[in-house]
């Protein structure tokens, strides 16, 4: 019963912070050593705003950009096209560091759209909301 009350109270604890994390929106610039340098990615959520940015290769930008996965179907935030892949979730875009089931910015290796090779990688500059 004991054990059961902490657990209950880890768990919370852990809905917390995790709830703060989501709900707090990433700054992040992607680079790669060919020189390729995206603009300023608005990843995650802003507390007024309802949105779900997350990075995508979008193919008619031929650029690094965010979309809005909260909104169907997902279009890139900057020329409104549906050729959007996430960068997260497709995996011809990235290459796992770790045996983790997860994907992380700031960890993993991405593809560059410019050089094509598996060199890119998203760098936090910031926080947004
Ligand atoms: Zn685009
Ligand atoms: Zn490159």
């Amino acid at each position: 019963m004991v054990k059961g009350w902490r657990n209950l109270v880890l768990l919370l604890a852990f809905f917390a912070a995790f709830t703060g994390l989501v709900y707090a929106g990433s700054i992040y610039l992607a680079s790669c050593g060919c020189g390729y340098k995206s603009e300023k990615l608005f990843v995650g959520r802003g507390r007024a705003v309802k949105k779900d940015n997350r990075p995508v290769l979008c193919r008619r930008c031929q650029q690094v950009r965010t979309a809005d996965m909260l909104q169907k179907p997902v279009k890139c935030n900057a020329c409104g096209s549906t050729k959007v892949a996430s960068y997260e979730d497709d995996s011809r875009l990235y290459k796992k560091t770790g045996d983790r089931e997860e994907i992380f910015l700031g960890q993993d290796h991405f593809l560059c759209p410019r050089c094509r090779k598996f060199n890119l990688r998203f760098n936090l500059t910031g926080k947004w909301d």
